[in-house]
């Protein structure tokens, strides 16, 4: 199993290497628009916890939405199914930072992982707490999982965006004016931006990943039926209006992040990091998600048999 693997990720690393069109990178966030788009990283944890990385794996980079797993992990450890009152559980069929559904829904984001979702959740899971306890926990979060204290928050990247981030401060004020903003929405995005502001490795983010696979021997950061509902919204909305295509041509639950990493997680089995920073029309990895796809498919993991 392990010598195919390796093989299989040679493969991957060698047509990434050789591809023409990777995507664009983001540019809406000034500082993540000079990171070197020729990048290219995929790192495996197996159930049996040996790691099989190839590329660029101990280059840090920003996992951006990727971290609304970790937050949506906090604010469920919270407030459990109450906090379901406040975001909703549907694919959205949008882009990942659109305002269009929110008046319709009267503030009620459709799912935990577009913008207004995630901001939702930063809001509850900042619960009275300062931004920088949220924060705090939010590191001890990813670092246990992990099992690596050198992951931390790059506040360059957290300023550039919080200077240009336009959108979701519109979204946040939406939000509020629906009450469905607890704090301010200056110090809700304060810590959405910092979160979002997050940077590992690839080698780091698969091992982060690696309680939402529930394998045995695996870190256990939340219960175990919690674990499947995190893969369940990851695999309907974890790559916004490219979900319905992520797990058609990948069948595993994913959630990518504008930095062009993609945390994947094949249920029993491994957790899986990819990181190419061009992205496709949806926001989402380009080459990330051919890598993956081809993962899974020669791997013969996917969570439809
Ligand atoms: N920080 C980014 C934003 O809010 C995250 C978006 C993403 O990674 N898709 O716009």
């Amino acid at each position: 199993m392990t010598e195919d693997l390796s093989t299989v990720l040679e493969e991957i690393l060698a047509t990434a290497r050789a591809s023409q069109d990777r995507g664009k990178v983001a540019d809406y966030i000034p500082e993540l628009a000079g990171v070197d788009p020729s990048r290219f990283a995929l790192s495996v944890v197996l159930a049996d916890g040996s790691q099989h990385s190839v590329g660029d794996t101990d280059v840090g980079f920003s996992i951006q939405s990727v971290s609304k797993v970790f937050a949506l992990a906090i604010a469920l450890g919270r407030h459990g199914d109450r906090l379901w009152a406040r975001v909703g559980r549907e694919p959205s069929g949008l882009a990942f930072n659109s305002i269009l559904q929110l008046e319709h829904e009267r503030g009620i984001p459709r799912n935990p992982f577009i913008n207004a979702g995630a901001i939702v959740v930063t809001d509850a899971a900042l619960a009275g707490h300062a931004p920088r306890e949220y924060l705090g926990e939010l590191l001890r979060f990813i670092r246990a999982a992990a099992e690596d204290d050198g992951i931390h928050i790059n506040d360059a990247v957290a300023r550039s965006e919080t200077e240009t981030g336009h959108r979701n401060v519109a979204l946040a004020h939406y939000l509020r004016s629906y009450g469905n903003l607890l704090n301010p929405p200056e110090m809700t995005l304060g810590a959405y931006f910092h979160q979002c502001a997050v940077e590992m490795t690839c080698a780091q983010l698969a091992r982060a990943g690696r309680f939402l696979t529930a394998a045995p021997g695996m870190p256990r950061m939340v219960a175990p039926g919690r674990v499947r509902r995190i893969n369940a919204l990851m695999l309907t909305c974890g790559h916004y209006d490219g979900s319905g295509d992520f797990a058609y041509r990948v069948g595993l639950p994913g959630k990518s992040g504008v930095g062009g990493g993609i945390l994947v997680i094949a249920p029993g089995r491994a957790s899986i990091a990819v990181w190419s920073p061009g992205l496709n029309a949806q926001g989402n990895s380009k080459l990330g998600t051919e890598a993956v796809e081809h993962l899974a498919r020669r791997m013969g993991w996917s969570v439809f048999g």
